[in-house]
């Protein structure tokens, strides 16, 4: 889609022709250029587009010469890779800029769906942190945790509530990142209803809503903890502004991230004590964008985790046994029951999901497992995304693309096997999903709720 400045509201116009000066004419220009298409690979996970030109400021990133039918890719299917704009796969830098990595952190993303940001700092923390992702929007924290599903890193926990709500855990948190919800006139060129339902009265919404979110999330950041606020817009009121603000309200240091003048022309703002970062889609090869990193000076209350094994349920002995042989490193995980439900933990984090269960709507943590059925024990399809699935557990069977896209429509497969039993659908090497062959036919347990539903 070609935007011309016609198209655009005449107050955007006028606000960015002030913003940019001179270089306006080149900015509109970019708005009528087709948007890049750009992936993020799965650190883990093996995919087909390694040797993409990178997205410089991010090791994950791919450019794609042409946007292909993802629906239609068994990879994208199974966490292989994730479609996500590049500007903001700058997190990596604000992230990796500001903190130590090999430290264990607890991490909130604040406003996560559809799992974006999140899923980026799954590949970046290691496996002594927690993240904790939440959507406010209960259909949209559903499309979060089927993400976070796919995506199969141990470490996340997926919550559904209002930011305020986090001030029941005072100090619980190293990191927050606020993708805030914004008037979202940075994506005109991917998203041009963003741009009818753009208007002067809406930013100034968007900017008093994006305070009230910040001033509910600040009690439960640590005290020298960061906040990486970002958003899809350029305006000053929901960004600088915002900041500012922030400045006034609490003691903040802004915090500096070092630029590579490879990456294009990245635009830092310095002004009045703030610090932020803004791209524009005529200087750099991605959407509008603007991020801040903050360092929180105030000291505060410190929510304890108690250190008791908590109220958590493990299974028999003998179950325990069996589920225990389906992942690597099971000495890493505590391995829990909810009426069927088996999920495994990461194991020095079963107080902190204590703790979140108590104090939130805990939509899902660690990795569902199995379902115990009389006597049976029947895999989980998180199990199959999982990083930590143990693959030799099961047979497997390779699909053609062909199948694969019939098992993902959760159709009937006109294949055989010579085994019957839970086995382990493949395409390429990769794990979409279970199958339970019988001896006539192949039941496909793919989730119904996350089927294909594109024809060709
Ligand atoms: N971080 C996501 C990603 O990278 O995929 C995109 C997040 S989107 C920019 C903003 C999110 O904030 C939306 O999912 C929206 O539902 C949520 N949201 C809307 N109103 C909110 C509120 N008052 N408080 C917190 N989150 C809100």
């Amino acid at each position: 889609m070609s935007i011309l400045a016609a198209d655009l509201p005449a107050s955007f116009v006028t606000k960015m022709q002030l913003q940019l000066g001179d270089t306006f004419p080149d900015f509109l220009k970019s708005l009528s250029e087709p948007a890049p298409v750009s992936i993020r690979l799965h650190p883990k996970k093996q995919h087909r587009y390694t040797d993409a030109p990178p997205v410089g400021w991010t090791k994950l990133g791919r450019y794609l010469a042409e946007r292909p039918v993802f629906t239609l890719d068994p990879f994208f299917h199974a966490g292989a890779y994730y479609v996500q704009e590049a500007s903001s796969m700058f997190l990596e830098q604000a992230l990796s800029q500001s903190v130590d990595l090999l430290q264990p952190l607890h991490v909130l993303d604040l406003c996560a769906a559809p799992g974006g940001k999140s899923t980026h700092l799954l590949s970046l923390l290691n496996a002594e942190s927690l993240l904790v992702s939440n959507e406010v929007i209960r259909s949209r924290a559903a499309i979060l945790s089927e993400n976070i599903q796919k995506w199969g890193n141990p470490i996340a926990a997926v919550t559904n509530n209002d930011p305020e709500d986090f001030q029941r855990l005072p100090g619980f948190f190293d990191v927050i990142v606020v993708d805030a919800p914004c008037s979202g006139e940075g994506l005109f060129r991917k998203d041009p209803n963003a741009m009818q339902e753009w208007s002067d009265e809406n930013v100034l919404l968007c900017s008093k809503r994006q305070r009230r979110i910040v001033s509910d999330i600040w009690p439960s950041l640590k005290e020298q903890g960061i906040l990486i606020y970002s958003t899809c817009t350029y305006n000053p009121e929901e960004n600088e502004e915002n900041l500012a603000w922030l400045a006034q309200e609490h003691d903040v240091e802004f915090l500096t991230i070092k630029i590579d003048p490879s990456w294009g022309n990245i635009a830092e703002t310095k002004q009045d004590g703030i610090t932020g970062y803004h791209f524009y889609p005529h200087q750099v090869k991605g959407e509008g964008f603007f991020i801040s990193v903050i360092r929180k000076k105030e000291t505060g209350e410190s929510i304890r985790v108690k250190n008791s094994r908590g109220n958590f349920q493990a299974p028999t002995k003998k179950i325990l046994e069996q589920v225990q042989s389906w992942i690597t490193e099971p000495d890493a995980f505590a391995f829990i029951q909810r009426d069927d439900l088996i999920q495994f933990l990461p194991a020095s984090k079963v107080q902190e999901i204590e703790l979140l269960s108590k104090n939130l709507r805990l939509i899902m943590a660690g990795t569902f497992t199995a379902t115990v059925k009389n006597t049976k024990i029947i895999p989980e399809h998180t199990l199959a995304l999982s990083t930590q699935l143990n693959k030799g557990a099961f047979p497997s069977l390779a699909l053609s693309i062909e199948d694969a896209l019939h098992y993902l429509r959760k159709e009937t497969l006109q294949i055989t096997a010579e085994h019957t039993g839970f086995t382990l659908m493949c395409h390429e090497d990769i794990p979409l999903g279970w199958g339970n062959v019988l001896p006539n036919r192949i039941n496909n347990l793919y989730p119904a709720e996350w089927r294909i539903r594109m024809s060709v």
